[in-house]
């Protein structure tokens, strides 16, 4: 494997901005890290006042009784997943297992050309135990695993998670995948391994429920996660009344991304606008404003509907705000 810088830990609100490589930020003391947090932001382009259409869609959710945090679109119906809280306070983590995968969805902004990368938080990581090594440093309360698709690589998934069982007994692991290579055999392994959950991303298969009628078997508190693609409203409806028919306790939705990596696709698919992206402090990709009013529209068709499905939107506000906490006074990084 390669150790290249990884903008997995971006996707997941957990990265380095692209202006530090991944030397810099490691080398920083807090302090450091603080100041080179706020003179990011205020090279970036401030967050744009929401539309009205967006500022309606909030008053509707707020009287609906939304909770979370309207003002960067941290919202969320029921409880939140048990990993996503940490990471909220800046104190998650995560690897990037391989940036290789099994699909090729044209909405993924991993780094092309794929590679066989591990990274940890942005940061190459030459072997797992390397990866446990840094991971102890941080000493973060939650670990998210993903890829690419960690499960085409079902030994080195479970020989991470042991290891970050041994490093940091009281994390929390979510595994992220796309469901496809999930088997019984494989969930036994990953749970006894001490996997804590597990987000699938069912965008990744035109939203198949199957995997998540097996693995719920196993993990009860798994979050279905995905990116949610203008024009799709009416089958993640149906989705959602199907999750919550089959009892899955979470959906997490996001603004469908755009950067460097999937900007073309995305162009060619016709979905979306091409209006010059406005990134948002401490991130180096843009939500699709269509996307975004897309969450909040589900959020509250969720809350009329009373499921017990609790959806949470990650946005790219969250998002950011993640970004920023972790530069400025997260997870402890190694060398800081
Ligand atoms: S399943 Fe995930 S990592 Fe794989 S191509 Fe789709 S979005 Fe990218």
């Amino acid at each position: 494997m390669r150790n290249r810088l990884s903008e997995t830990s971006e996707r997941y609100a957990l990265g380095l901005a692209r202006s530090f490589s991944d030397r810099q930020v490691p080398q920083a003391g807090p302090g450091r890290r603080r100041r080179l947090a706020r003179s990011l932001t205020d090279r970036q382009a401030p967050a744009a006042p929401p539309s009205p259409r967006v500022s309606a869609l909030l008053d509707r959710l707020v009287s609906l009784g939304i909770k979370g945090w309207p003002e960067r679109m941290t919202l969320h119906t029921g409880p939140l997943p048990r990993g996503c809280v940490p990471c909220l306070k800046g104190r998650g983590s995560n690897v990037s297992l391989t940036t290789l995968c099994n699909r090729d969805c044209f909405f993924c902004f991993n780094p092309k050309p794929r590679a066989d990368d591990l990274s940890v938080h942005g940061r190459g990581a030459g072997s797992v135990e390397e990866a446990g090594r840094i991971l102890a440093s941080q000493a973060p309360a939650s670990v998210g695993i993903s890829g690419g698709e960690p499960l085409l690589f079902p030994d080195r998934t479970l020989a991470l998670i042991r290891k970050v069982r041994e490093r940091l007994p009281k994390a929390w692991i979510d595994l992220y995948t796309n469901g496809g290579l999930l088997t019984r055999d494989l969930l036994e392994r990953l749970k006894a391994a001490g996997t804590g959950s597990l987000r699938i991303n069912l965008a990744a298969n035109a939203y198949d429920t199957s995997p998540v009628r097996l693995a719920l078997l196993f993990f009860p508190d798994l979050a279905v996660e995905i990116p949610v693609i203008p024009g799709h409203e009416p089958r993640l409806r149906r989705l959602m009344t199907r999750l919550e028919e089959l009892g899955a306790r979470h959906l997490i939705l996001h603004e469908l991304f755009r950067s460097g990596h999937n900007a073309d696709r995305l162009d060619k698919a016709g979905l979306l606008r091409r209006a010059a992206p406005r990134l948002r402090p401490g991130l180096t990709w843009s939500g699709e404003a269509a996307s975004g009013e897309s969450c909040l529209r589900l959020l509250a068709w969720a809350m009329e509907k009373k499921f017990r499905l609790g959806v949470y939107y990650c946005s790219t506000g969250t998002q950011a705000w993640i970004a920023e906490k972790a530069l400025g006074s997260g997870v402890r990084d190694a060398d800081a």
